[in-house]
């Protein structure tokens, strides 16, 4: 058995990613083997993939590096001790992997374990572009049969998401505003729906996407190129502005321009990353009106709790999903990605 093989994708340094056949890994102890239906291609892996990611530059991502965070499977074996799952059943994952044994995570704390590794990205544990996936039993959760494969695959991103939404309170005189229109913005514009603000409103720039944000719970889209964003939010808001926003393009305008859109005590959360520093944040503005502005990165415990609102919520988060590629044909979405460009929100990546 332990010559098995299986194909998966390396990037090896900026612009080198490399479809190779290697080991298919091992179940043992508590691990599983669980082969990959989908996986989402994700801004990140693009960052990546061209080196312009903070993470590589700062050293935290290094080469070679197996990408592929965003994913959804099959198991296909299981190790000894692995009590809770079987092969043939349908499960997603953390994005993170942790040793399972020290003071951390025998306190269930594996955040703080001393061994932790992401999925495909900083301190690499090898990811999801491959058709095997190997995790520990403690970081896999059962999908549910009301959630589909292509939807299951965005859990991650949806987890990310979740955390812009923690301690706010939104009701039917709440407005949210979220700037960008890729997956987690269309999946910001799905909670704040869920969760009961009044109104949605979504800026973006690319018709195509604003239509399908509508899809997904957008009450008002806002093109960008064509109107300004703060006169609008303030035009339909009685001139108050918003209770929420959600920054998710990364764009630092974006970010300048949230402040000067929300009313007072208002939240900012920052789902994006810029890449790099960045000047000219009006912080008088922030400090004058009371406001709060978070960072949202995820964290353990979200993947389950909005796996449960997929679940319950009628509205579904397939108008995500802009393409399908046979993963044969992965590479062609990194080295010519303006083919996607224009309409791309997510990716998803078949194996089937
Ligand atoms: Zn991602
Ligand atoms: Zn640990």
């Amino acid at each position: 058995m332990p010559n098995e093989t299986m194909r998966a994708v390396t990037v090896y340094g900026p612009n080198d990613a490399r479809m190779e056949t290697v080991p298919k890994p091992v179940a043992s102890g508590r691990m599983l083997v669980i082969k990959v239906s989908r996986t989402g291609v994700c801004a990140t892996d693009f960052s990546i993939y061209t080196g312009e990611s903070s993470f590589v530059r700062s050293g935290e991502i290094t080469y070679p590096c197996r990408i592929g965070h965003e994913w959804a499977g099959v198991v296909e074996s299981v190790g000894p001790a692995v009590t809770r799952f079987k092969p043939g059943d349908r499960v997603y994952a953390d994005n993170f992997t942790s040793c399972g044994h020290c003071p951390a995570c025998l306190k269930g704390d594996y955040m703080n374990c001393t061994d932790i590794h992401s999925v495909g990205t900083v301190n690499c544990w090898d990811g999801c572009f491959a058709e095997y996936m190997l995790m520990p039993e403690w970081h896999v959760y059962p999908l549910p049969d009301r959630v589909s494969m292509d939807v299951g695959a965005l859990i991650e991103p949806a987890s990310i998401a979740y955390d812009a939404f923690k301690e706010v309170t939104l009701g039917p005189d709440s407005t949210a505003v979220i700037y960008g229109t890729g997956a987690i913005g269309l999946i910001s514009v799905w909670l704040a729906k869920y969760y009961g603000a009044g109104q949605v409103i979504l800026i973006g720039r690319t018709p195509s996407k604003l239509e399908r944000g509508k899809q997904v719970g957008a009450d008002v889209t806002i093109n960008s190129r064509e109107t300004d964003p703060v006169a609008e939010v303030k035009a339909l808001t009685s001139g108050k502005g918003a209770h929420l926003v959600v920054e998710t393009s990364g764009s630092p305008d974006a970010l300048k321009e949230s402040f000067r859109l929300c009313r007072r005590y208002a939240r900012i959360s920052v789902v994006s990353f810029y890449e790099r520093d960045l000047d000219g944040i009006p912080m008088d503005h922030l400090v004058l009106q009371n406001l709060k502005i978070i960072g949202a990165a995820g964290c353990y415990g979200n993947a389950e709790n909005v796996c449960a609102i997929m679940q319950e919520n009628p509205v579904s988060l397939e108008p995500c999903i802009t393409h399908h590629v046979p993963f044969a044909d992965c590479l062609d979405v990194f080295e010519h990605e303006s083919k996607y460009h224009a309409d791309k929100i997510k990716v998803m990546i078949d194996f089937d």
